[in-house]
């Protein structure tokens, strides 16, 4: 196959490694690009006139007027669940005392009750958007089980989605929260995830840990993650969210895949993070649907915005040469959002990002994050052919434009897999 044509094509290719602090603003960017693919790989990538006279195939495609960039990689979401949490999120808007006993527990309480069949065709379902959304490749956690049996459903429906066109990685978070029949017995709730381990590690590639005040403690983490690693697994960290605990300096000691969320991580973790392989993935939908930073109508004067330290934090990874990433997180709790495309235009506004820095994040320090780099993430001889050609023709209007699908047609392994049949308005 040949895409040709293509107003602009960006490769988000950059040094071995991600691209961080200065890097993440160099896009490569090819006006009337072109991408020649076989046997589901990329072969070569250049301008039009170079391509076309060095290659032939029956497969033409024209993305004439269009944008043409790597497929996006979301490193971080709750696919696998049940239930819808918007009930309670009304009394967050309106800044009033919750009205509805909800939360995550209910969560547990809907996927618990859901059978593996019903699990499985929402998670396709859910694959079938992020996938039209311009998602190729995307990390999914259990953790909404509490317990063996459910956890191991979990991984299973993950581990089925493989028939999926979207490449799913899949990761084991059997402690994202303690139970409430372990409350006071924290170590003993690890010992009995660590107790899993022999039998969730043939399902599953990543660990993740969660040290934050509301998670569990350095010790506990340390603990979970060191079992995790002897019994084959990666490590991923929730690190920090709601209060400093030391995630993102125990992901960067730990040798960790990624540490997530990051709101309250200190400057030396940062440091430490920055002189690591570990990639601080950002979750700007949570940031947006918990309006962090959005003061509240209390009549205080004046408002001041739950975490207004965010754009600054960030601006901190970026000056130390974090290797950054952004996700969806998607979960029905802080994040119901399955759209990379919103999570990266979210990202630009809130922790106001470059347009290069954005794209750099959502595909090769996302592929980063997932041990994926060496195959996909940028467009590159030799990575697996997973291409997005968008609506718009330049990289710039797929975050200065939200709120609509943007995606023309997706291409995964060489081969067009998802189609926006509703096109806008032509822009050349
Ligand atoms: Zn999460």
């Amino acid at each position: 196959m040949l895409v040709v044509d293509a107003a602009e094509l960006v490769t988000c290719r950059t040094t071995p490694g991600g691209a961080r602090g200065a890097d993440l603003d160099r896009l490569e960017v090819i006006p009337l690009g072109a991408v020649a693919i076989h046997g589901g790989r990329i072969v070569a990538v250049g301008d039009t006139a170079t391509i076309t006279a060095a290659y032939r195939s029956e497969t033409v495609v024209s993305a004439a007027g269009r944008l043409v960039s790597p497929g996006l990689v979301d490193p971080h979401t709750h696919l696998v669940h049940a239930g819808s949490r918007h009930l309670e999120w009304e009394d967050l808007v309106g800044n009033r005392p919750r009205s509805i006993d909800d939360g995550i527990r209910t969560t547990f309480q809907h996927t618990a009750a859901a059978s593996a069949d019903v699990l499985r065709t929402r998670a396709m379902a859910d694959l079938d958007v992020a996938l039209h959304h311009g998602t190729t490749t995307l990390e999914t956690k259990s953790g909404y089980g509490a317990n063996r049996q459910v956890e191991l459903r979990l991984l299973e429906v993950a581990d089925s989605l493989r028939a999926h066109p979207v490449d799913v990685i899949s990761t084991f978070f059997g402690a994202q929260v303690l139970p409430a029949e372990f409350r006071g017995r924290s170590g003993e709730f690890i010992d009995s995830v660590i107790a899993m381990l022999p039998e969730v590690a043939p399902l599953t590639e990543y660990c993740d840990v969660c040290l934050d005040p509301i998670g569990f403690s350095l010790e506990e983490c340390t603990r979970l993650a060191l079992a995790a690693r002897a019994a084959g697994l990666g490590v991923r960290v929730h690190g920090d969210q709601t209060g400093h605990a030391g995630g993102a300096g125990f992901a960067a000691d730990i040798g960790a895949a990624s540490v997530d969320h990051l709101d309250y991580a200190s400057e030396a973790d940062l440091r430490k993070l920055a002189r690591s392989s570990c990639v601080a993935v950002l979750v700007p939908g949570v940031t947006h649907h918990l309006l962090e930073l959005v003061p509240a109508a209390d009549g205080a004067v004046p408002a001041v915005a739950p975490k207004g330290h965010f754009p600054s934090l960030v601006a901190k990874m970026v000056e130390l040469g974090v290797c950054i990433a952004v996700s969806t997180d998607y979960n029905p709790g802080t994040s119901p959002t399955l759209s990379m495309q919103t999570a990266m235009q979210l990202a630009a506004r809130l922790f106001r990002l470059s347009y290069s820095q954005v794209w750099h994040m959502a595909t090769i320090n996302a592929a980063k994050s997932l041990g994926r780099d060496h195959d996909r993430g940028s467009l590159e001889p030799g990575k697996i052919a997973d291409l997005v050609i968008w609506q718009v023709p330049e990289h710039g209007m797929v975050l200065n434009r939200f709120g609509t699908n943007l995606v023309d047609r997706v291409i995964k392994a060489g081969e067009v897999v998802a189609c926006n049949p509703v096109g806008s308005a032509a822009w050349g």
